[in-house]
């Protein structure tokens, strides 16, 4: 039986960002370095795939710093930690290595910036989620106010409403942000924001090949763990854009096929922490069912790149 015809546009950029591909080069490296195990406190990147894969080559993940012996190294992963944390670690005379974004940490910095100010801070981000978690853990109890919805705006009760400044989570949604930080403005005109946007480049980019892409599918695939706050973001912003079913799906697995009955087009990216060969998976899937052709759909080229920390580019 013949395949029906499928165009498959493919995002560009897609799949892991330089973070990503620092913070699993740091576990990777720290075993080499120092042998295994290794212990990484919380998953270094959320992907299972990535996660599983380290843990076959003898990385040990741990949700605390308690859960590690003192004579082993630790990782901190690359959504960042509260500072009680490595605190805690030198206190027990750990080795540890933090494998926290330098962009994740430029909000950190900030943070502490505008607390020396005398300012409070507005973080607009996800209750839980441990780049929310760490970032808040870098400034004492209550100096930091939560929001995570532009509703939120009307019920903040700062400690003084002309002292504000304002942090976000690196993974938002681009679009949703500047509401909140509208509905900010509009409450506290003195509230000092970020000199450029606290949401990284690669955020923005993923989405912005997501808008271009949407329009023209039926369908769209975003391969993407279920707790990737930057993969969620991507299928809300296609379905925001106009493609009506899109998906978060792990891998090839987890393809609903009888949902896609009758398209005749799809689009596929891959959040941040996704690896190329997930993609390449997927798009072997779909050349099985179809008469496959591949439109890449490029809206920026990135070129970042993030260096490891020295103690791993020393000789051990
Ligand atoms: S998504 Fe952005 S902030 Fe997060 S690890 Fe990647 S580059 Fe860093």
């Amino acid at each position: 039986m013949s395949k029906s015809p499928l165009t498959l546009y493919l995002a560009a950029p897609r799949g892991f960002c330089a973070g990503v591909d620092r913070a699993i080069k740091i576990v990777e490296m720290a075993l080499e370095k120092w042998g295994a195990p290794v212990y990484v406190r919380h998953e270094i990147v959320h992907n299972k795939f990535v996660v599983d894969g380290l843990r076959d080559k003898g990385a040990v993940f741990v949700e605390e710093l308690d859960d590690c012996p003192g004579d082993r190294p630790v990782i901190f992963s690359a959504h960042g930690v509260p500072k009680a944390v490595p605190a805690e670690a030198a206190r027990r005379e750990m080795v540890f290595v933090d494998a926290t974004c330098p962009l994740v940490s430029k909000v950190h910095i900030e943070a502490e910036r505008h607390h020396a100010n005398g300012l409070q801070m507005v973080m607009i981000g996800h209750a839980g989620h441990p780049e929310t978690v760490g970032t808040m853990g870098q400034l004492p109890e209550g100096e930091v106010i939560l929001v995570e919805t532009v509703e939120d705006v009307a019920t903040l009760a700062p400690r003084d409403p002309g002292k504000l400044a304002f942090i976000t989570q690196t993974t938002l949604s681009v679009d949703d942000t500047a509401e909140i930080v509208a509905a900010l403005q509009a409450r506290f005109p003195a509230i000092v924001g970020p000199h450029k946007e606290d949401i990284c480049y690669a955020t923005t980019n993923r989405q912005e090949a997501v808008k271009a892409m949407a329009p023209r599918v039926d369908a769209m695939l975003v391969i993407g763990a279920p707790n990737s706050s930057n993969s969620k973001r991507l299928v809300e912003v296609g379905r925001a854009a106009g493609c009506a079913y899109a998906q978060l799906v792990q891998r090839a697995d987890d393809i609903d096929w009888r949902a896609l009955e009758g398209i005749s087009s799809v689009g596929l990216t891959a959040g941040a922490s996704a690896p190329e060969v997930l993609v390449n998976e997927v798009i072997d899937a779909f050349r099985a069912r179809y008469d496959v052709t591949v439109e890449p759909v490029e809206t920026a080229v990135e070129r970042v790149e993030f260096k490891v920390p020295r103690v791993l580019r020393e000789p051990a």
